[in-house]
């Protein structure tokens, strides 16, 4: 593991381009004002990768859900985690946030790096990663209170100084939702339709600004046409954001994503990797006999 890069994890290269140093003191406000501006990130120890996970397993007491996991999410790229109920997709994602944190009985072992860094590393924020690294659940879950509040809450206590009007705009037009709410900021978030409920968490998402979305079935409880916009969506927003998708429609893994990953479960139940790859590859020619069986609908 590259060592040197997790010592010192807002360093810019010596090669990057003196317009490319920000100013440590404000390069958090310039990030979120600018959108999808950068500076200061460290570069992924390999290329074109923002998550890089080695040998991972994760464990809810004596139990191991997830067994050694060697994955690289690409960035800016859209990757599907597919795989059977029970297999540990949630937990890996919430494991890559940080989120499982929360559940006393949980550990997990092994590296994850996120643009380099390292995630499990003494002295490393839970709470930051999880503004880095944002979640959007199967069940659209807004805040009790107005649109314009779901979506200035997060950068209000990440101390955003910028215009919050301008902020709750510019990430409500990015979740493709300002026109149907445009009039109706304060009302209630709970207010919205299932489908617009769930662009509202996007919208609340990127509000901060986040390297990665982890979109756990993020439209298992939406119609058909909101699934649509939610995919339009995920299209666009993938052009400056690292997304992951947990599905379990294999039309939307194959319609939405670049990559694949296919995981299943052992004799012990703990999932672990079958098979990943371009999504072409996955769902025209995989590998693995599992694979094909998964993705033709013969098992899951
Ligand atoms: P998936 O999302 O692929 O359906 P999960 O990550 O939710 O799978 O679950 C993986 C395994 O971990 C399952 O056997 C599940 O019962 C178990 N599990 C999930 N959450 C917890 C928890 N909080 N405590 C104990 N076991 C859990
Ligand atoms: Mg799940």
């Amino acid at each position: 593991m590259p060592t040197q890069l997790t010592d010192a994890p807002v360093a810019d290269p010596p090669t990057a381009p003196a317009e490319a140093r920000p100013d440590p003191r404000d390069s958090r406000t310039i990030r979120i004002a600018a959108g999808m501006n950068r500076p200061g990130q460290p570069p992924p120890t390999v290329p074109g990768v923002a998550v890089e996970l080695r040998n991972v397993s994760c464990y809810y007491g004596s139990f191991r859900a997830v067994h050694n996991v060697s994955i690289n999410v690409a960035k800016q790229r859209i990757t599907a985690l597919i795989g059977p109920s029970g297999c540990g997709k949630t937990t890996l994602l919430r494991t890559i946030n940080r989120m499982n944190d929360l559940v006393p009985s949980y550990r997990a072992e092994g590296t994850i790096m996120l643009h380099g860094e390292d995630l499990f590393a003494s002295g490393v924020d839970p709470v930051a990663i999880r503004r880095r690294v944002g979640m959007v659940f199967q069940k659209p879950n807004p805040f009790p209170k107005t649109v314009w509040e779901n979506v200035a809450f997060g950068p209000r206590i990440n101390g955003f100084r910028g215009n919050l009007d301008e902020l709750v705009e510019t990430s409500l037009r990015r979740a493709a939702l300002w026109d149907d709410v445009k009039d109706k900021l304060k009302q209630s978030g709970m207010a919205l339709s299932g489908g617009q409920q769930q662009r509202l968490c996007i919208a609340r998402t990127i509000a901060v600004d986040p390297e990665v979305i982890l979109m756990d079935e993020p439209c298992s409880a939406l119609d058909p046409r909101s699934t649509l916009q939610i995919e339009e969506l995920m299209a666009e927003l993938s052009r400056d954001y690292t997304i992951v998708i947990v599905t379990h429609n294999m039309q939307q893994a194959a319609r939405t994503s670049d990559t694949t990953i296919f995981m299943s479960m052992g004799e012990d139940r703990a999932g672990y990797v079958v098979e990943e790859g371009e999504t072409v590859q996955m769902f025209t020619n995989p590998r693995n006999r599992l694979t094909e069986d998964y993705v033709s609908g013969r098992f899951g």
